[in-house]
C-alpha cells in the first residue's frame, strides 16, 4: 500500500486531531529507522532532522539503548509503583547531573517520576501549589503539554484550545518572551537590557504573595527553538528568589544533550527549584519523565497525592540509566556540538547567498533558519519557509517548520549522525 493509501486508512479511524494537515513533514508513512534515517512505506528514505523534537537524540534504533531494552525485556518490565532495583539508581544519577547546589545548602535534591512529559509538569505544578499556594504564571509563546491541565499553560498560534474550562489567568503576554525578531519594543539584546522581562518582573513584584511559582522553557521548543539570552533568566532568577517565587524549568526538550550540556538552565549559570525532564530520558523506546530539584518543595506533595501507571517502569529506567550512561561517558554532549556547529556554517554559506535576511541561529545541536526578514511582508516569510520546508520533504529531508511566527525552520539531528548523513543532509 502506498503513502496515500496508508494515510487514507489512518484518516478512516483516527480523529482529525490525530492528523496534521499543517505540518509540511505530514505525507510519509513510515515503516523503519536507523540512526539518522527513516524509511516510508513507498521504500524511500529520509534523513531525520527532527528527533521527535528530541525524544530520539540518539537516532532511531541505537544499538547500546536496543541491547538494554533487549536485556530488560526478558527480566522485569512491568511494576506498577512498587520499587525495583533501577528505581533509585536513576533518580541518584538524574540529581547528580542535573548537578543541583543550593546557596544556603538546606535543600536535598529529591525525584518524582511520571510517564509523559505533560503529566510531569503537572506534577511539577502540584508540587509547587502544595509548598506555596498560588497561581502558576507560564510565559507567552510556550509549549508544556496538551494534558487539559497544561493546555491552559501552553500558548500557541495553532489550535489553541479556548474551549479548555480551565482558568488561563496565569498566562502572560508575548511582549515578555526575548524574541527579538518580533520585540514589542523594537530593541535588539544586549543595548535592550532585557527590556521585554520589565513587565514580568514589575508583575510579580507586586504580586508575589498570589504567585506559587513561575514555569518558562530556558528555550523555547516547540515554538520555535528561541533561546533567550543567559542574562534575561538569571534577571528572572533574582526576582523570583528574592520574592520567595518558586522557578520551574521545563527542560523537556533542552534537557539531555540537545543544547550541548545536561541541563541549559545550570549551563547558563542559573539555577531552577525544580527542572522537569523528558523525552530524551526514554531514549526514543519508552515515555517517561522526571522532576527534579528542591526536596522540600517535591516532598509537599502529600502522600498518595500523585501516582502514574507507566511512572518509571523497571524497563523506562533501565533505558533511562543507560541514556544517562551514554550521555556523561559517551562523546554525545561533543558531537552534538560539532554537529549543530557544522550545521549552522553551512546553512549560513548556501542560505544568505540565496535568501538574503536569513537569520542563523541555534545552539548545541541545533540550527534554525530565520525568514522573517526574507521577503517584502509576514505573509511572504511564512510562505517562502513553509516552500523550503515542504521542498525538503520532497527531497527526503525531514525538518520542523515552527517559531512564534511560523518563519522558522529548525534542525535537530541526533547526536549520533555520521559524517555522511550530516553533508548529505
Ligand atoms: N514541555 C515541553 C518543553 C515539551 O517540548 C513538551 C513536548 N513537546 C511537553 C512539555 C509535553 O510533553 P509530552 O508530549 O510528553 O506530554
Amino acid at each position: 500500500m502506498s503513502n496515500g493509501g496508508w494515510l487514507g486508512r489512518e484518516k478512516a479511524v483516527l480523529t482529525q486531531a490525530s492528523h496534521r494537515p499543517h505540518d509540511p513533514k505530514f505525507g510519509p508513512v513510515f515503516s523503519h529507522g536507523l540512526g539518522a534515517r527513516l524509511w516510508d512505506v513507498e521504500g524511500q528514505d529520509y534523513i531525520d532532522f527532527t528527533c521527535g523534537y528530541s525524544a530520539s537524540n540518539f537516532g532511531h534504533a541505537f544499538l547500546p539503548l536496543v541491547e538494554v531494552a533487549r536485556n530488560q525485556l526478558g527480566l522485569l518490565t512491568h511494576l506498577t509503583q512498587e520499587p525495583h532495583l533501577w528505581r533509585a539508581p536513576l533518580a541518584e544519577k538524574l540529581i547528580e547531573v542535573c548537578g543541583f547546589h543550593w546557596e544556603n545548602g538546606k535543600e536535598e535534591a529529591k525525584v518524582h517520576f511520571n510517564a509523559t512529559g505533560s503529566r510531569a509538569v503537572e506534577t511539577a505544578w502540584k508540587a509547587a501549589c502544595a509548598f506555596r499556594p498560588g497561581l502558576l504564571i507560564s510565559l507567552a509563546p510556550s509549549y508544556h503539554g496538551r494534558s487539559l491541565a497544561t493546555s491552559a499553560l501552553s500558548e500557541t498560534n495553532t489550535n489553541m484550545p479556548d474551549f479548555v474550562p480551565i482558568s488561563i489567568h496565569q498566562r502572560r503576554p508575548t511582549s515578555e518572551f526575548a524574541y527579538c525578531a518580533s520585540c514589542a519594543h523594537n530593541l535588539h539584546h544586549p543595548a535592550c537590557r532585557t527590556r521585554c522581562l520589565n513587565e514580568l518582573v514589575q508583575f510579580i513584584k507586586a504580586d508575589s504573595d498570589s504567585i506559587s511559582a513561575v514555569i518558562v522553557e530556558p528555550a523555547l521548543g516547540a515554538r520555535g527553538y528561541v533561546f533567550p539570552p543567559a542574562e534575561y533568566w538569571q534577571r528572572l532568577r533574582r526576582t523570583t528568589a528574592e520574592t520567595g517565587v518558586l522557578l520551574i524549568a521545563d527542560e523537556i526538550q533542552m534537557g539531555l544533550g540537545r543544547t550541548g550540556s545536561m541541563l541549559l538552565s545550570t549551563s547558563q549559570g542559573w539555577q531552577p527549584d525544580l527542572v522537569v525532564l523528558g523525552k530524551s530520558l526514554g531514549g526514543g523506546i519508552v515515555p517517561i519523565s522526571a522532576v527534579i530539584g528542591r526536596g522540600d518543595v517535591i516532598d509537599a506533595l502529600p502522600v498518595g497525592s500523585e501516582s502514574e501507571t507507566f511512572a518509571c517502569t523497571p524497563l523506562a529506567a533501565a533505558i533511562g540509566l543507560e541514556v544517562l550512561k551514554q550521555l556523561t561517558t559517551g562523546p554525545w554532549l561533543e558531537r552534538g556540538r560539532e554537529v549543530g556547529m557544522r550545521l549552522r556554517e553551512s546553512l549560513g554559506k548556501s542560505g544568505e547567498k540565496h535568501f538574503p535576511g536569513l537569520i542563523i541561529e541555534g545552539q548545541g545541536a541545533s540550527a534554525v533558519a530565520e525568514f522573517v526578514d526574507c521577503g517584502r511582508s509576514l505573509v511572504d516569510a511564512q510562505e517562502l519557509a513553509r516552500r523550503i520546508a515542504i521542498a525538503c520533504r520532497d527531497q527526503g529531508l525531514l525538518v520542523h517548520l515552527t517559531g512564534p511566527l511560523a518563519t522558522r525552520i529548525v534542525l535537530l539531528p541526533p547526536l549520533t549522525i555520521n559524517d555522511e548523513d550530516l553533508t548529505e543532509g
